[in-house]
């Protein structure tokens, strides 16, 4: 090979670079073009503008032909590669087998030779690639339906959640759900020492309400009394269904003095509004029993025995009106 190079340049068959196919150009280490034959001359037409060998490659091996470059140069070692020159501005690429060789410590003498491809190969990549791009469009396609199916999981484990919280009748949060919240604000009272108070509300003589007029009718004033509960209600106080005709107000941050002006509304508020079920205008009223938190000394049990106890106190002492448990 040696003895070849010295009769090329001995005979002054340099002008040989003119006419062989292969691409040969002289390049920096950073990838600077510096020489070139005419046959990478006529893909260097086409990009004018160009003047690094970095551009004449895709995005994707341009670190490549970088790292080879800086390796070439400081190891001094002749580097085999291929890498795809885009031959015109329109995208048309060209698969070259690469030589990089060091003609001194910052310039390489880059060779590239189109690779001759075999149709029956190239056949079979051209079967690969358009399986590959089908597995991609179903995978895409899987991944849309598992995040329905995900989202749709969701939705119901939601409504489940909902549904288990909720007292049908009355659309209000039931027992389970309101013990829980009362759990967590007497926790919350505890650990930042702040107000909470509770009233449970009883309606009176609901019985009779049934007897005189049936369940069903019983079932709507039940509903009604809620709406009016709810609506004298204000956020964050949580108003619930805690048992039959009973219900449960949370009032945090609240002392006994605001806890009892609502109880006192809420009674006049049943009171002096009938309740029109059919053709029936329904009166009911409510006893109320109201307590404050104490800390260090109630836990949430004892919080609700407390305004248990005041509820029948109310009861005991003519019902329709409020106590404060002791
Ligand atoms: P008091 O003033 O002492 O509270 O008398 P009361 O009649 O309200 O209390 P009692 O505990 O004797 O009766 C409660 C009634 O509430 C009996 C029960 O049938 C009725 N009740 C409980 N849950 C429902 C319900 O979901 N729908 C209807 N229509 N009635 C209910
Ligand atoms: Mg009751
Ligand atoms: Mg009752």
């Amino acid at each position: 090979m040696n003895e070849l190079a010295r009769v090329v340049s001995q005979f002054g068959l340099e002008a040989l670079l003119e006419y062989i196919h292969a691409m040969v150009m002289v390049v920096e280490s950073d990838g600077r073009l510096v020489l070139w034959n005419s046959a990478f001359n006529a893909v260097k037409e086409k990009h004018p503008e160009a003047g690094t060998l970095q551009e004449f490659l895709p995005p994707e091996e341009k670190d490549d032909l970088v790292c080879r470059l800086a390796a070439v140069c400081q190891t001094g070692q002749t580097n085999r590669s291929h890498f795809n020159l885009l031959i015109d501005p329109n995208g048309g690429q060209l698969c070259c087998d690469c030589l990089l060789i060091p003609i001194s410590g910052r310039q390489v003498l880059f060779v590239a030779e189109k690779v001759v491809s075999d149709p029956v190969v190239s056949r079979a990549v051209e079967k690969l690639s358009r399986q590959v791009r089908l597995f991609r469009i179903e995978s895409e396609y899987a991944k849309k339906l598992a995040m329905n199916k995900h989202a749709e999981v969701e939705a119901v484990v939601a409504q489940a959640y909902e549904v288990s919280n909720m007292d049908p009748l009355t659309f209000l949060p039931n027992r389970r759900q309101i013990l829980r919240e009362l759990q967590d604000e007497v926790m919350r009272a505890q650990r930042y020492e702040s107000m909470l108070s509770i009233s449970i509300v009883d309606i009176d003589h609901f019985k009779m309400v049934n007897d005189t007029y049936g369940h069903i009718v019983g079932d709507q004033v039940l509903r009604e009394i809620a709406i009016k509960l709810r609506d004298h209600t204000r956020h964050p106080d949580v108003v619930a269904r805690y048992g039959g005709e009973e219900f449960l107000i949370l009032l945090p941050n609240t002392g006994l003095e605001s806890a009892s002006e609502q109880a006192a509304r809420l009674c006049k508020q049943v009171r002096e509004s009938a309740i029109c079920v059919d053709s029936h205008s329904i009166q009911v009223t409510l006893s109320i029993g109201v307590a404050q938190f104490q800390n260090g000394v109630d836990n949430w049990q004892t919080l609700l025995s407390r305004a248990d106890t005041a509820m029948y106190d109310a009861k005991h002492n003519g019902r329709d009106k409020w106590m404060i448990a002791r």
